[in-house]
């Protein structure tokens, strides 16, 4: 359906924006128009269904640009499952994915991390889409409960995990999506904020809401991000109708006094995902946008963005704290339910637990971990896939409020993290004999992680030898997973059942 939703966009506004991001200096660098978006699309599907068989899925590596989304379509049109990659991941990691993926090419937006059969660069791809198939090409894209893409997440053991979703999924989704705070009028252009990278799901919420109601996405990327003035700069310029982010990066944006209506007067729904939105944020976006609409929503990766919804009223504001994360979404069902799987009461807390048919088909050949986290649920006769969030949540009112996790799973502004899997890596370091990782909190927020490690070292000075530690690490994860503070104990503190002792290191001086 998304892919119709698409096709029928491009034909009624070839010449509209679908695309473009406001770069470093002043003018809107890199842009793509609705017809290009297609035309594009569909030279690179034919391409790629000329020369791959099967349906196996596809990499594309790349940050912020046209052709991201070009190699996306062009994927699923052409039938394939299409798994973002975003330069931001060492190298090592993107061969763990690569290596798991097996996909049969690679569409590389920007230079490939390494040598490896199959790679389609940036300019071959220009190239591709600017060509069109010499004879016509009858494509077979991707449908109902084919994969639309695989987004990788932090995994416990060290490496990333391959969550699957579905075609039906996205489109799940997407039809509750479109009604968020108020809905989308069709005959509107709206443009829409893109702050996360593509490799995050939470990019999935402004990307498809773009192309499903014939938008502009106004993307940012990391150069942008990155300074004060180009990012007001390109806010300004943007023109934006809906913004979504995390609320960290709102929080960034709001550290400024000139992030307020006067910089974006058309600005109607604030969108947010991912992690906890605090009354402080919520009251001061009411504050700044008076006209726009604040709305929290919940949900992680396996069950396709989002899951439920709540306005943020100014009444709402007052009354509670912590803030919902507001009511399922038609199609879904949420349960708190204690360890053995029985569904609690209101008020009591559990594990968040959800049912519906945005939940994924599981991860990426981990037949195990799958069958730990997903299971089956029968809602109005029908069989429905169900996933164990980890999130440790309870029902009032008739919403549902979210209250941490239950292991060790973090969020850093805005990022997943397993905790265990910046543990296992650092493992992995000349030396080290044993590594724990810990958040470090301020007003009930991960603001930073410090590890706590046991190492056979010949460094006297601490601080060399943390960065040194800090530069090796970088080999293995992304900079977000990099801890600020590194401590050296003698032997990590055990409890009597020989687990590392979480609680007594959270006691020593970081
Ligand atoms: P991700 O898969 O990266 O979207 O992360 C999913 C996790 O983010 C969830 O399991 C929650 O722990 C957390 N999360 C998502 N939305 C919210 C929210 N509105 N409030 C608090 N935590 C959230």
């Amino acid at each position: 359906m998304i892919l119709e939703e698409i096709s029928k966009n491009a034909a009624r506004f070839p010449q509209r924006t679908a695309y473009c991001q406001i770069g470093l200096n002043d003018s809107k660098t890199d842009s793509l128009l609705w017809g290009q978006l297609a035309e594009y699309s569909d030279n690179l599907a034919a391409y790629i269904a000329g020369r791959v068989s099967g349906r196996a899925p596809i990499v594309v590596y790349g940050h912020k640009s046209p052709y991201m989304i070009v190699c996306f379509l062009a994927c699923v049109k052409s039938g394939h499952a299409y798994c973002p990659i975003d330069i931001s991941v060492p190298a090592s990691r993107v061969a763990a994915i690569v290596d798991e993926v097996a996909p049969p090419c690679i569409l590389s937006t920007e230079p490939f991390p390494f040598e490896r059969e199959g790679i389609v660069t940036g300019d071959e791809i220009a190239e591709i889409c600017r060509t069109s198939p010499s004879e016509p090409v009858t494509l077979s894209p991707v449908l109902s409960d084919d994969v639309f893409y695989i987004i990788f997440t932090s995994g416990s053991t060290g490496t990333p995990k391959g969550v699957q979703i579905t075609c039906e999924c996205l489109d799940n989704y997407l039809m509750w999506a479109k009604t968020l705070g108020g809905g989308l009028d069709p005959e509107k252009h709206y443009t829409f904020i893109n702050q996360a990278p593509f490799s995050f799901d939470l990019s999935v919420m402004d990307l498809y809401l773009s192309l499903f109601s014939g938008g502009t996405l106004a993307a940012l990327d990391k150069a942008v991000q990155s300074s004060t003035a180009a990012l007001f700069r390109a806010l300004e310029k943007s023109s934006a109708n809906v913004w979504v982010s995390t609320p960290s990066f709102a929080d960034v944006c709001l550290s400024d006094e000139r992030f307020s209506e006067a910089l974006l007067p058309q600005l109607e729904k604030f969108l947010f995902c991912g992690e906890t939105l605090t009354n402080r944020t919520a009251g001061e976006l009411m504050r700044r946008f008076p006209k726009a609409v604040v709305v929290n929503t919940y949900g992680p990766t396996e069950s396709t963005v989002a899951v439920t919804e709540v306005n943020i009223t100014p009444e709402v504001n007052a009354e509670w704290s912590p803030l919902p994360v507001g009511r399922e979404k038609p199609g879904t069902r949420i349960f708190i339910m204690d360890e053995a799987g029985r569904i609690l009461r209101d008020g009591e807390k559990g594990e968040i637990v959800i049912a519906g048919d945005t939940v994924s088909i599981g991860y990426l050949n981990k037949p195990e971990l799958t069958e730990k986290v997903f299971g089956t649920y029968e809602i109005d006769g029908k069989s429905c896939r169900l996933y164990h969030t980890g999130d440790k949540g309870y029902r009032q009112n008739g919403w549902i409020f979210y209250c941490g996790r239950l292991d060790f799973q973090i969020k850093l502004h805005g990022y997943r993290i397993e905790l265990e899997d910046i543990e296992s890596n650092i493992m992995k370091l000349p030396g080290v004999r044993q590594a724990a990782v810990l958040p470090v909190y301020r007003d009930g927020q991960v603001r930073s992680i410090s590890a706590y490690v046991a190492a056979d070292r010949s460094d006297a000075d601490d601080f060399q030898y943390s960065q040194k530690l800090r530069s090796m690490l970088r080999k293995y994860v992304p900079d977000y997973m990099i801890p600020k503070k590194f401590v050296f104990v003698d032997a990590l503190p055990r409890t009597d059942n020989g687990k590392v002792d979480r609680r007594a290191l959270g006691g020593m001086r970081a």
